[in-house]
Formats: C-alpha cells, structure tokens, sequence
C-alpha cells in the first residue's frame, strides 16, 4: 500500500471522518476509538441502532489492555494463537473507552486483524480503531473495496483498496467470561476460528473452561434473525431437486405473505412477482464458497432478477460450513424445507 494513501486515511481519520479499511474477514468502516464525532459518523453513515456494539481493531498486543479491565489467561492463549486473525475476543471493558463503541455493555469485542493494509492503517493512526462491516444496517457485507464505494456512494468516503477479502464473512465472536472454577466461553457468532481450533488451542493448557450457550439476548447483540440481506430477495430451497414452476409459485406466494420488517431489518421482497430466478452455485470447497459468497450475492443482485435462488446444497455438511450457512439463513428472506 502506498504510504500516501495511508497518510491521507489517517488524517480523514484525525478529522473525525471514517474510512473504508480492507481486512482478511470483510471491508470495515473505520473511525478512531478516541473520537466520538468519527464513531457518531459509523453509526449515522452505516444507518446501524445503538444498541449494535462495534468492534475495537488493534495492531499490537500492548494496545489490548488499554481497551479491556482484565485479560484472563484464557484470552491470552487465544490471543497469542488466533492473532492476527478472525477472531473478536469479547471481554470486560476499560471505563475509558467510550460506551458508544460497546453499546452500553460493560464488554468490549477485540481482534487484531491480519490484513496488512488494516494493520499499517492502525499503527499509522497509534491508536485502535472501531469498525463495524462497511455497509448499510442489515445488508450484504463487502469484501472489495468497490462494494463499499458503491455501498457508500452518496456519503463519498475514503476506502483503502486492500483486494478481495480472503475469508470473506466476518470473525468468530467468542465472548470469555471467567469464573470462579471454571472460564465460561461462548460463541457469538460462527466463523472461520471453529469451536474446535479453540479446543485445539487449549487442549495441552492447565485451564479450566466449558462452552455454554448464551441465551441471553443482551450477550449477543447484533444478532437479529435477518442481516447480510441482497438488494433482491434469497431464498434458500432444501428439498429441490432444480428451479420447477411449481417451485416459482410457491415462492412468489410465500414471499409476499412475508412482514415487512423483522427486528428492525426490512425484508427483501419481489417487486412484482418472480419472473427471472438467478440461481446461486456455492463454491464446493467451504473455505472458497464463504470467500465468494457476499460478492456473488452482490454481482447476482445486480443483474436485477426477481430472486436468488439456492438450492443445490453441498454433499458434505461439516463443521467448516456452519459459519456460511449462518449468514446464508440470515440474508435468506425465506426458507423453504
Ligand atoms: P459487524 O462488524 O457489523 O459484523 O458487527 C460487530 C458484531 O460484533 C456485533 O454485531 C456483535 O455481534 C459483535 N460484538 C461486538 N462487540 C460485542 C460485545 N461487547 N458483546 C457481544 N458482541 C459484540
Ligand atoms: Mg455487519
């Protein structure tokens, strides 16, 4: 990367403005964490309610404790093996930090990310930065730096172009929450870190811990049951066998009878009936179908069919395909058995 463009992001930075930041999970919008007018701006451009938490994106291990109360042992093995990586460490948060990035909470989620541009973008600012995925509140996440321009094309702001974002959908978010016995973790949101890299991880450590599910709903916010959703509507079919006509009129019924709004996100609708179906083909392999899913949702939705329609499924449900079929069941405005 060019210093003079990081130079320039810095200081769209240091003027309160956010910045399109590239890194290896999605593009991120990128505002300083010691300037409220910049984390104001994130929330405004991105049209995303308060009560959906940022993540704080760090280049060094020294700039964690200056955003989080404690780092439990637990979270420094972690750390010291998924960093830099996907994955966003959930911790108790330092009163210093300003309760707009958390939502309120009295967490923070952290990660330093592995994208080089993002690292020398947050070493060249000297200090962490806040940033949700750069694009509107509960649509399709970007991963080049072209979806962002067009994402933000009225708002005009500066994107760094890093390439296609390697992994594609967003980190894993692993909330660690140590107890008196035992260190409680819980997976927020699925990614490419699997629940058993973290066993792996901790596997030869003297600690303690269990995985619990959270139930409650304040642990985990942001997670509505629509998000990442198309211009046009995705509607993921189980049983079929091919797109038939019995298959288009199911769907154009189904969808219409859909709300119009779930938890705060619209749902995605024909316009006039399904005429033009586009069919959505997942890579086989579960590291590249997530790497191209977002941009395929984008590059089908721009040829204006009436839906997506994905129904060839892959052979082989593993373990490495649960964090794409999250964000496949979210940004689907239907789902058919
Ligand atoms: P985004 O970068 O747009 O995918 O959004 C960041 C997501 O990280 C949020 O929607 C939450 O799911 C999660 N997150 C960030 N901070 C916290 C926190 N303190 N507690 C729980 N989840 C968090
Ligand atoms: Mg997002």
């Amino acid at each position: 990367m060019l210093s003079s463009e990081i130079k320039y992001a810095v200081n769209e930075l240091s003027l309160g403005h956010v910045v399109g930041m590239p890194t290896e999970t999605v593009y991120g919008l990128a505002a300083r964490i010691d300037c409220a007018s910049g984390i104001e701006a994130i929330f405004k451009i991105k049209e995303r309610p308060f009560f959906d938490p940022l993540i704080v994106h760090i280049s060094d291990f020294n700039q964690l404790g200056e955003v989080v109360k404690t780092i439990p042992e637990i979270a420094k093995i972690l750390a010291n093996t998924f960093w830099p990586g996907p994955l966003t460490l959930v911790l108790p948060r330092s009163q210093k930090l300003n309760s707009l990035i958390t939502s309120g909470l009295d967490t923070v989620g952290v990660r330093m990310p592995s994208h080089p541009v993002a690292l020398d973008l947050i070493m060249a600012a000297g200090v962490p930065l806040a940033a949700p995925s750069a694009n509107k509140f509960g649509k399709t996440s970007p991963t080049t730096a072209a979806h962002v321009r067009n994402e933000f094309k009225r708002e005009n702001i500066f994107v760094l172009d890093g390439g296609e974002s390697q992994v594609g959908i967003e980190s894993t978010v692993l909330l660690v929450r140590p107890k008196a016995e035992i260190c409680e973790l819980s997976i927020l949101r699925k990614g490419h870190i699997l629940k058993s890299d973290i066993e792996n991880a901790l596997k030869s450590q003297p600690f303690k811990y269990e995985f619990i599910e959270v139930a409650d709903k304040n642990q985990a916010p942001g997670h509505m049951k629509h998000h990442y959703m198309p211009s046009v509507p995705l509607v993921l079919c189980i049983g079929a066998r091919r797109p038939s006509e019995e298959l288009r009129e199911v769907m154009q019924k189904r969808l219409t009878e859909l709300p119009d709004k779930i938890e705060e996100v619209a749902i995605v609708k024909p316009a006039a009936g399904i005429h033009r179906i586009a069919e959505l083909v997942l890579d086989e392999d579960p590291v590249l179908a997530a790497r191209k899913f977002y941009s395929q949702l984008r590059e089908l939705a721009e040829t204006k069919p009436d839906c997506i329609l994905l129904y060839r499924l892959p052979s082989q449900y593993t373990e490495r395909w649960e964090s794409l079929f999250d964000r496949i069941l979210k940004a689907a405005s239907l789902v058919i058995p």
